[in-house]
């Protein structure tokens, strides 16, 4: 711990060692001008730099740069703006102290010293930086475990949104899962009673997929499955319209805002996609490529009806179009 003294004049560098000396501080740096003083700082721009000065003693009136400039001078600069300086004055006027404290000055004491004053008032700027150092030190800690638990919270909404996106998705096929199948047609259902629309669901199943996997193996299979996920998105063209795997080789369209014959369209379309794959399936007992039977149900919801009855006549529709032979398109007649 090092105090600076600057004072020009002998006889007061003597007093004021003396006096610190008396009052137990050992390590004092004395300066016989700010010149001198702004070297030791290291805001002179070279030469040896006491990073432990810790309190400055100045004087105000000296030849050159007076104290109150030097201590403007001090204050401007980032690493000894927190250095408190105690301005030594015979000058107390008014004026002077204002501009003192203008300057940047924490506090002043007046020649001739009185020893007691002096070691109070280096004492309590002592006690008051370290005091000051210690919150900053907390303050900084605090900011970075503010920070560290912003990070986390970033870390952890990404993390929940993958998990979402994860669950949001079908793994094998990677288009909508049935889960979130389930939440959006609670959703659209719901919408489609309060504005009285009618909302459509096909139900899409593929045909002799137990022969195609008993034939070429579970893995082409998938391969297969994953084939038609895509064919059957490709089909639907409205951004509100999705296509979910239901399970197993089973998939199902919601087309909110749309009745049974536009939905029999979009289920034309997914036919001729899957069509257009020809994929070959040597086991299939309607054609030699992977083909899809379709149900096709519209309702126009209200309050008193649930969305169950909506896929139930998909569904009904479904084993309609696979009696019927397969590779078709049934309509359901509750539509
Ligand atoms: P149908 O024309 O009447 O629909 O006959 P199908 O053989 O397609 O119907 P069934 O329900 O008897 O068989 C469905 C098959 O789908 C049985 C099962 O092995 C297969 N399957 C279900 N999920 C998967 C899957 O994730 N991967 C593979 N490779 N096969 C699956
Ligand atoms: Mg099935
Ligand atoms: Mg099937």
């Amino acid at each position: 711990m090092t105090i600076l003294v600057v004072d020009d004049t002998p006889h007061m560098r003597i007093q004021l060692k003396a006096i610190l000396e008396a009052g137990g501080f050992a390590g004092i740096l004395f300066a016989q001008s700010t010149e001198e003083a702004f070297h030791y700082l290291g805001l002179s721009g070279a030469g040896n730099i006491y990073t432990g000065i810790e309190l400055i003693l100045m004087d105000i009136i000296m030849p050159g740069t007076n104290g109150i400039e030097a201590c403007r001078r001090i204050k401007a600069h980032p690493d000894s703006r927190d250095i408190p300086i105690i301005m030594v004055t015979g000058d107390s006027s008014s004026e002077s102290l204002k501009a003192a404290f203008e300057a940047g000055a924490n506090d002043y004491i007046k020649k001739p010293m009185q020893s007691v004053e002096l070691i109070a008032r280096v004492n309590l700027h002592l006690n008051l930086r370290q005091e000051t150092a210690i919150r900053r030190a907390r303050e900084h800690e605090l900011l970075g475990m503010t920070k560290q638990l912003e990070e986390t919270t970033i870390k952890l909404q990404a993390a929940n949104e993958s998990l979402q996106h994860a669950i949001d998705i079908d793994g094998l096929t990677g288009i909508a899962s049935r889960r979130y199948f389930d939440e959006f047609i609670k959703r659209e259902w719901n919408g489609a009673v309060r504005l009285s629309r009618t909302i459509s669901a096909s139900m899409v199943d593929i045909d002799f997929f137990k022969n195609y996997n008993d034939t070429y193996g579970h893995q082409r299979g998938d391969t297969c499955l994953k084939l038609i996920a895509t064919a059957l998105k490709d089909a639907i063209k409205r951004p509100l319209d999705i296509v979910a795997r239901y399970g197993g080789e089973e998939f199902i369209a919601l087309l909110p805002d749309t009745d049974k014959d536009g939905a029999f369209e979009v289920a034309r379309a997914m036919q001729e996609n899957v069509a257009g794959l020809r994929i070959p399936h040597e086991s299939s007992q309607v054609n030699k490529y992977v083909t899809i039977s379709i149900g096709v149900a519209a309702m126009t919801p209200d309050r008193n009806k649930e969305f169950d009855a909506l896929i139930g006549f998909a569904d009904k529709a479904l084993y309609s179009a696979k009696s019927k032979g397969r590779n078709r398109v049934e309509i359901s007649p509750d539509s």
